[in-house]
């Protein structure tokens, strides 16, 4: 039986690193026996040029039939003057709400070759070993109403809704605190319990599923504390759970914290273990077609998509440590170059992993 993967490489390097990946995973289908079977669809930008549409109702169809997705990114400035309803952002918001992907998981993980690449001190970062879950299909991202009004003095006045059900922030939650069982039992809830109500609801159900996790201790932190505890003490997090715009926020600093955005996979989960996988990165516009984009992203993000939805640990071990050899031997894409390391291209640092596996 062969098992199935979508993949949908997107826009900008979208297409240049899901090649990477795809070159990786091809390795240790051979060496593993996995017996994947690809199939490449179009989202974003390069749906809105073939369908007019960033994400064909066929595509969804076929990405519900996978086992997983592997995803590029989308978005670009050809793009970004089209109506909202039709950008390619939208594309991702709805394959995240119709496949119900609400648990995205954003490790950061400092290879500690890549020390020297933070922003922060050596010693505040090395060995920094975060996991980010971030509630993924609702809050404010989601909530209606939302839209620009006139007021009756004639102003306009922009409006969105910070909304969440118990059912969401417990699921949400339960994910946390599982994933915290596998790693060094703590979580950090992140809200904003003085200000908001939605996130006292939050708080609240967080609090009422600790006694079933008796062995995981549960901590709350309002989110400007949490951002200036990611960039004071970093290491002080294990898990840390929150809503959606919190997370995507946090996320992006803890990513800084890892040298580059380049080096950082994701996965979204729904309740039944199917995920879309891919990097935390955008389309990089600046950089797309030069040959330049850090691979390595999204060859961790395929490599979660073998342990996670594919349980193949093993195989995702051996892609983990491939990489960790690459970066041994001073291989960098242009972001994580520093001093005394070799510049390499993409292809290059896709090849080296394929190497570094065999
Ligand atoms: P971005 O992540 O694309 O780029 C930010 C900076 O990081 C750029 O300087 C870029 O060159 C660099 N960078 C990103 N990925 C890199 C990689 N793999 N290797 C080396 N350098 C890398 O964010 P942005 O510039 O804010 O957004 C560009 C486009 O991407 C926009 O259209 C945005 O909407 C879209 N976007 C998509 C996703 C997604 O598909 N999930 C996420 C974020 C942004």
């Amino acid at each position: 039986m062969t098992r199935k993967i979508v993949l949908l490489p997107g826009d900008g390097i979208g297409p240049e690193i899901i090649a990477e990946a795809v070159k990786v995973l091809e390795c240790v289908d051979k060496k593993f026996g996995l017996k994947l079977k690809f199939e490449e669809e179009l989202i974003g930008g390069a749906a809105i040029d073939e369908h007019g549409l960033p994400l064909a109702n066929s595509t969804l169809e076929k990405c519900r039939a996978a086992e997983a997705v592997l995803m590029g990114s989308v978005g670009g400035p050809k793009w970004d003057t089209m109506d909202a309803s039709i950008r390619p952002e939208k594309g991702l918001l709805k394959i995240r709400y119709e496949l119900g992907l609400f648990a995205n998981l954003r490790p950061a993980i400092l290879y500690p070759q890549l020390a020297d690449a933070s922003s922060l001190k050596r010693e505040l970062v090395a060995g920094l070993d975060i996991l980010i879950v971030r509630e993924l299909t609702g809050g404010i991202y989601f909530g209606e109403p939302r839209g620009i009004r006139r007021l009756d003095n004639g102003e306009r006045q922009g409006y969105n809704t910070y909304v969440y059900a118990e059912h969401e922030v417990e699921r949400i939650g339960r994910n946390a605190f599982e994933m915290a069982m596998k790693r060094n039992k703590k979580v950090c809830s992140v809200d904003k319990a003085n200000v908001l109500e939605a996130t006292v609801l939050w708080r609240e159900v967080m609090q009422g599923l600790a006694p079933e996790y008796p062995e995981v201790e549960l901590s709350h932190m309002y989110v400007d504390n949490a951002a200036m505890q990611l960039v004071r003490e970093p290491k002080q997090f294990d898990v840390i759970v929150t809503g959606n715009m919190f997370g995507d926020i946090l996320s992006d600093t803890a990513a800084m914290l890892t040298g580059s955005i380049g080096m950082l996979p994701s996965a979204s989960l729904n309740s039944d273990g199917f995920g879309l996988y891919e990097p935390v990165h955008g389309s990089a516009p600046d950089i797309a077609g030069q040959g330049i984009a850090n691979p390595l992203a999204t060859i961790l993000s395929a490599a979660m998509m073998l342990r996670y939805s594919l349980a193949e640990a093993e195989a995702a071990d051996a892609i983990e440590a491939a990489v960790g050899k690459v970066l041994d031997q001073g291989l960098r894409s242009a972001d994580i170059w520093s001093e005394g390391c070799d510049k390499v291209s993409t292809q290059a640092l896709g090849d080296a992993v394929v190497a570094a596996l065999l």
